[in-house]
């Protein structure tokens, strides 16, 4: 009985290490940003949501990273690199910030793109300006969720193929 117990023990321990030893070998390879990690979506680890009331938003960074008394966002994307950040992956990184924000109490300075295939990394500035985006993008997109109908605001056949919403849109191109 007692052999069966410290096996089962060592195979729990066995697992542990291993988990532990994945998630450091990941952070390596990706390049992670110096610091304590203190927040991580994935590796069963799976952190709380972020949530802020005031902003009415939610959200989970792959990745928290704590330097100094500063916490920062790190999000980590598979697929093509490219030149700068698209848009939508900088307002993604601004909510985080915002979100973090929230949650730590401490302003981020900014927050990290990571790109897993090249390890490239872009440093999304927290800046004011784009605080003020993020707030008019929310209320402009809690005005379309209330509204009777929304026009679609692109013409991109491919976009339409990949929408989860597609069974009930009017406006779907494919
Ligand atoms: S299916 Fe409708 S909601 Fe989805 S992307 Fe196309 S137009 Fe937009």
């Amino acid at each position: 009985m007692l052999d069966a117990v410290l096996i089962l023990l060592a195979a729990l321990l066995f697992a542990g290490l291993t988990v532990l030893w994945l998630a450091r070998r990941r952070r390596r390879k990706l390049g992670m940003p110096a610091g304590a990690l203190v927040y991580q979506d994935a590796l069963r680890r799976n952190d709380e949501t972020l949530y802020s009331a005031r902003l009415h938003l939610a959200g989970r960074p792959d990745h928290i990273v704590r330097q100094g008394r500063d916490y920062i966002p790190v999000e980590v994307k598979t697929g093509r690199t490219p030149d700068y950040p698209y848009p939508n992956q900088v307002m993604q990184l601004v909510a985080y910030c915002a979100l973090v924000e929230e949650r730590y109490g401490a302003r981020p300075p900014h927050g990290i793109l990571l790109f897993e295939e090249t390890g490239a990394q872009f440093v999304v500035e927290f800046t004011r300006e784009r605080e003020r985006q993020l707030h008019a993008i929310l209320a402009e997109m809690r005005a379309c969720f209330f509204a009777a109908d929304v026009p679609r605001s692109h013409n991109n056949a491919r976009q339409c193929a990949a929408c989860g919403y597609r069974d009930i849109c009017t406006e779907r191109l494919a």
